[in-house]
C-alpha cells in the first residue's frame, strides 16, 4: 500500500491526529481501518464520487481506497546527529511516499513546548534542517562511493555525480532536494537513494479551536511559507477531532454543522495525503458493491486489473471503460452503453481518473 508519513515535533499532536484517523476508520463500515503495527493505520480515502457511484447502482457495499498513515515519533532537534530515535526515525521517513508535516499553531499552557514557546516557522525550520542534514548526508555517502569511478572515465557514474552535485548544492542552501531543477531521467537516478525532502509533503497547521478560520497569525505566516514551496497545508484542531472520533456518524454530522464545516479535518488530511501521491482512482460498479482502487499515473489496463487481483491481469482480453462524467449523465452502465459511451480498450489502454471499469480475462 501507499503510505503517508506523520512528522513533526514532540507534542505538536501527531498522535492525536494520528489516533483521531484510525478511531473514524475503525467507526464508519464505509471507510474500513486496521492496524498493522500500534503506528501504522489503514484507512479509507472518502471521495464523493463513490456516493454518486452508489446513488445510480444501488450496491450492497461502498469500499473506498485505502492509504496507509504511519506515526513517525522520535524527531527531534540533533535526530541527523543521532539524537533521540535519531537514525531509528530516519528510517522509518526514509519508507514512506509521502509525508504530512504536524506544526502546532495552538497556544496551551499546559501542553509543553519542547523550545518552551509556540513558533511554528522556528518549528518548520527545525524539522527541514534535521531532515536536509539527513539527506545531505546520503548524497555525500553515494558521492564518495562513486567519485572513484567518476575520475577513472566512467560514463554513468560521472552523469549520476552531475545529479547528486546539484541536490548537494540544492540542501546546502537549505532547500529540500525536491527543489533541485532536474529532468525526469535526472529525478530517476536518485530514486534508489530514498531521499527524505525528495518526497512530496504537506502542511498540517494544528490550530487551537478558536481558529479554525485559518486568520491566526500562527497559520497565515504558515500559509505563506507552505505557498512559497508549492506545498499544500491543510488546518485542523487536533482537539475537535479527538472529540468527533468519540461520535457516531449521525453525532458528528451534527457536530460538524454546529461548528459550520462541511468536512472533519481528518477528511481534508487523508484526501491531502491521497493526493499528495499523485496516483489515481478507477471504480467498479456493481451491484455487489461500488469500490475505489489506486493505481499509479500512465497505468495500463492490465495493471490496473492487476490491483484487484493477478489473474485478472495474467489473463486480461480487454477492459470496458464508461468516463465519471458520462456514467452519472446517462444513469448507469446501461444508459452509457445505448449512447455509444462504453469503449472496448486493450492493453495498451491508459486508465484515466475517474473510470468505470469492467475487466474481461481468460483464467
Ligand atoms: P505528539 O507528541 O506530536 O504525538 O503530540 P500528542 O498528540 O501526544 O499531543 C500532545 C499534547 O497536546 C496532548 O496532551 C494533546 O492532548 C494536546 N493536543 C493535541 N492537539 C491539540 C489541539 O489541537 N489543541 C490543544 N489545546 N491541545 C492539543
Amino acid at each position: 500500500g501507499f503510505k503517508c508519513g506523520i512528522v513533526g515535533l514532540p507534542n505538536v499532536g501527531k498522535s492525536t491526529i494520528f489516533n483521531a484517523i484510525t478511531a473514524a476508520g475503525a467507526e464508519s463500515a464505509n471507510y474500513p481501518f486496521c492496524t498493522i503495527e500500534p503506528n501504522v493505520g489503514v484507512v479509507g480515502v472518502p471521495d464523493p464520487r463513490l456516493n454518486m457511484l452508489a446513488e445510480i447502482v444501488r450496491p450492497k457495499a461502498i469500499l473506498p481506497t485505502t492509504i496507509e498513515f504511519v506515526d513517525i515519533a522520535g524527531l527531534v532537534k540533533g535526530a541527523s546527529r543521532g539524537e533521540g530515535l535519531g537514525n531509528q526515525f530516519l528510517g522509518h521517513i526514509r519508507q514512506v511516499d509521502a509525508i504530512a508535516h504536524i506544526v502546532r499553531c495552538f497556544d496551551d499552557d499546559n501542553v509543553v513546548h519542547v523550545d518552551g514557546s509556540i513558533d511554528p516557522m522556528r518549528d518548520v525550520e527545525v524539522i527541514q534542517t534535521e531532515l536536509n542534514l539527513a539527506d545531505l548526508d546520503t548524497v555525500q555517502k553515494r558521492m564518495t562511493r562513486i567519485e572513484k569511478q567518476a575520475k577513472s572515465g566512467d560514463k554513468k557514474s560521472q552523469s549520476e555525480l552531475s545529479v547528486l552535485q546539484a541536490v548537494q548544492q540544492c540542501l546546502d542552501q537549505g532547500r529540500p532536494a525536491r527543489a533541485t531543477e532536474l529532468t525526469d531521467e535526472e529525478r530517476l537516478v536518485l530514486r534508489d537513494l530514498h531521499l527524505i525532502t525528495a518526497k512530496p509533503l504537506l502542511y498540517v497547521a494544528n490550530v487551537a479551536e478558536d481558529d479554525l478560520d485559518g486568520r491566526h497569525p500562527y497559520v497565515a505566516s504558515l500559509r505563506e511559507f507552505a505557498a512559497a514551496e508549492g506545498a499544500e497545508m491543510v488546518t485542523i484542531c487536533g482537539k475537535i477531532e479527538a472529540e468527533i472520533a468519540e461520535l457516531d456518524d449521525e453525532g458528528k454530522a451534527e457536530f460538524l454543522q454546529e461548528l459550520g464545516l462541511d468536512q472533519s479535518g481528518l477528511d481534508r488530511v487523508i484526501q491531502a495525503g491521497y493526493r499528495l501521491l499523485g496516483l489515481l482512482t478507477y471504480f467498479t460498479a456493481g451491484v455487489k458493491e461500488v469500490r475505489a482502487w489506486t493505481v499509479e499515473r500512465g497505468a495500463k489496463a492490465p495493471a490496473a486489473a492487476g490491483v484487484i487481483h493477478t489473474d485478472f491481469e495474467k489473463g486480461f482480453i480487454r477492459a470496458e471503460v464508461i468516463a465519471f462524467d458520462d456514467f452519472i449523465r446517462c444513469g448507469g452502465e446501461a444508459g452509457a452503453k445505448e449512447k455509444g459511451l462504453m469503449r472496448l480498450e486493450g492493453k495498451e489502454y491508459v486508465v484515466t481518473d475517474g473510470d468505470i471499469m469492467h475487466f474481461r480475462f481468460n483464467v
